[in-house]
């Protein structure tokens, strides 16, 4: 299968199910020769989860294609948030007042706005980011009332080698008691499970740019 062929297959998927489900097309460590096909297709949504990497590649891309929404999908650091919010229009890790702070700061002081979800720890791992299931009610009131960030909804990567299901089902229901029509979660071992579970945004990469010829 080629690169397209999986991507194909993908979307197929999602229409069979649930044709609302966006894709975030997730090309960290991928160099452009690959990802070019799928922007002249048209896809417009691609997840990278580094804030330097998605310069590199991506800065003059978004300049003859404005369509295309870039998602950061990794851990940001603080410091690296005034470079993130130029270039990225959806930042699906925001996990601490810290963070939400610098981005609320960065909104105010530019006319621009842009995207978020916030990463919940859903199963509770020591070394996983993510706000914890505890604070998450807080820290949604404080993003969404006292600094008005656009928060879409939760996101979350589930413990691996466990069935993701649990977690699908308690993210999905922590979305719902806060308000949230969106989910991000599903990757490329669990995106059918997600979207039986409602996710509105897969973060799918190796199921697309893996290509085995055998
Ligand atoms: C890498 C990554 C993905 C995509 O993972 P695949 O298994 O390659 O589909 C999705 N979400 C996050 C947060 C990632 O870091």
């Amino acid at each position: 299968m080629t690169i397209v062929e999986n991507y194909n297959k993908i979307l197929q998927t999602i229409n069979t199910f649930k044709k609302e489900t966006k894709l975030i097309v997730v090309t960290k460590g991928q160099d452009l020769s690959k990802i070019s096909p799928l922007i002249q297709m048209g896809h417009q949504d691609f997840g990278e989860n580094r804030v330097q990497e998605a310069y590199i590649k991506w800065q003059k891309i978004i300049l003859s294609n404005p369509l295309i929404n870039l998602h950061l999908i990794g851990k940001l650091q603080s410091n690296k948030a005034a470079d993130a919010f130029k270039i990225f229009n959806f930042i699906h890790t925001l996990e601490n007042e810290k963070l939400a702070n610098i981005f609320s700061k960065l909104e105010n002081d530019s006319n621009r706005k842009i995207k978020y979800f916030i990463q919940v720890n859903i199963g509770s791992e020591v070394q996983k980011s993510g706000i914890s299931i505890n604070d998450l009610n807080d820290f949604v009131r404080y993003c969404t009332k006292e600094l008005s960030l656009n928060i879409l909804g939760l996101m979350c990567i589930p413990p691996i080698n466990k069935d993701p299901d649990e977690y699908f089902s308690l993210l999905k229901s922590l979305s719902a008691k806060n308000g949230f029509k969106d989910l991000s979660m599903g990757m490329s071992s669990d995106y059918e499970k997600a979207i039986k579970f409602d996710s509105t945004y897969l973060r799918v990469g190796s199921a697309i740019f893996v290509t085995n010829s055998i």
